[in-house]
């Protein structure tokens, strides 16, 4: 028989760890053609009614999908097109499932990030490609460990189109940035956002914390012009190293963690190609797909794979997990819809990505908050 693990209602007593099974009744079923017969349940402290599939991936879904297959096939460059052709779905269902593991993608690598010891240094780099069409290029910023490349945090701004362009395409972009115009300050408003969830998280360290960056001005000013990070500088706390941006890209290079995801995302993903037509048309849904893609790097990629002993580490391990954590926090991800603990603080940044807070160019409604997302 099934037995409910907790109320869904964030506010109510027994939405963390409620007592045995005293706390819910059960209040019949009803029949679903996909899903067969779902027992219906009521919170008996907030009355609150749910069911079955209240706590499954699928809850709100009229239609079952391989999500093992979706997820191996978009992080192996196949287009959402495509795998739509596949499985004999629109489009749209394909990002819905998508979207569906992302979110639960989001949180489980909080709680990883909730757990790590911080105790290596991080590098901070922008991965720059397009939303929408050519005149709105972005930048995805991600902060990766120096040692683990594991990928702590990823942000996210429009850039206003720079570069070489012909007349015409002058007066294209001033035409749309009448309706939308991207920040000047959206690098340094993303490096901000990665740098204050840091400093909430980041314990006592007696060695100082080195944030290796490329030497865009953008970041130092950053770190120069919020007081929390200048004394955080001046207390020796953190140390920020620049590195320049011609040196080559090797191994040896203090911002290879990066340059490797970098590489890795842009063979991985096909809408993070370069020169390619799958590109993202909606910023909410491009977040959720790179922190789904991140997810995977962090938790199922070997670390090393030529070292027999390293090849069965995974990122997050190398950061300082240990191993039955990240089993536990992985279990179901395929199956079960996470909820978010109690009291856990999420970065800014994952929080506009659970909400859908990133704003898409040329958009003229705000996006609507779907009810699976809302929780
Ligand atoms: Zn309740």
């Amino acid at each position: 028989m099934y037995i409910p693990e907790h109320c869904p209602n964030p506010q109510c007593e027994n939405y963390q760890a409620p007592p045995g099974t005293r706390w819910y009744r059960k209040i019949g079923q009803y029949h679903t053609h996909t899903f067969g017969s779902v027992p219906r349940f009521k919170c008996r402290s907030c009355h609150t009614g749910f069911s079955k599939q209240t706590f499954s991936i699928n809850y709100y879904s009229k239609r079952e999908l391989d999500y093992r297959y979706i997820i191996r096939q978009i992080n192996a460059c196949a287009g959402i097109r495509n795998i739509a052709h596949d499985l004999q779905v629109k489009p749209e269902a394909i990002t819905n499932r998508i979207n569906r593991l992302a979110r639960n993608a989001v949180l489980a690598n909080q709680c990883i990030v909730d757990l790590l010891p911080f105790d290596e240094d991080l590098v901070l780099d922008g991965l720059e490609n397009f939303c929408v069409s050519q005149y709105f290029p972005d930048n995805y910023t991600i902060m990766v460990g120096k040692d683990s490349q594991f990928v702590y945090d990823c942000d996210y701004t429009t850039l206003r189109r720079k570069g070489r362009m012909r007349p015409d395409q002058k007066r294209k972009r001033a035409l749309l940035e009448v309706i939308f115009k991207a920040s000047t300050k959206g690098v340094e408003s993303s490096f901000r956002r990665l740098l204050c969830s840091l400093s909430e998280r980041q314990p006592e360290r007696e060695l100082p914390l080195i944030l290796y960056t490329d030497d865009k001005s953008d970041y130092e000013r950053v770190l120069w012009n919020t007081k929390e990070f200048k004394e955080r500088v001046y207390t020796g706390g953190w140390r920020h190293h620049k590195t320049n941006s011609k040196e080559g890209r090797n191994t040896q290079n203090p911002l290879f963690p990066v340059n490797y995801i970098d590489r890795e995302i842009r063979k991985d993903m096909a809408s993070q190609t370069r020169e390619t037509v799958q590109f993202p048309r909606n910023v909410s849904n491009a977040m959720l797909r790179m922190n789904l893609y991140l997810f995977d790097h962090n938790t199922r990629k070997p670390y090393r794979i030529n070292n027999p002993v390293k090849r069965k580490l995974r990122h997050a391990q190398a950061a300082g997990l240990a191993r039955q954590d990240l089993d536990r926090i992985t279990k179901g991800f395929f199956e079960k819809r996470f909820f978010r603990k109690r009291g856990q603080s999420l970065s800014e940044s994952a929080m506009k990505t659970l909400q859908r807070q990133w704003v898409t160019p040329l958009r003229e409604k705000p996006e609507r908050l779907w009810k699976y997302l809302d929780a």
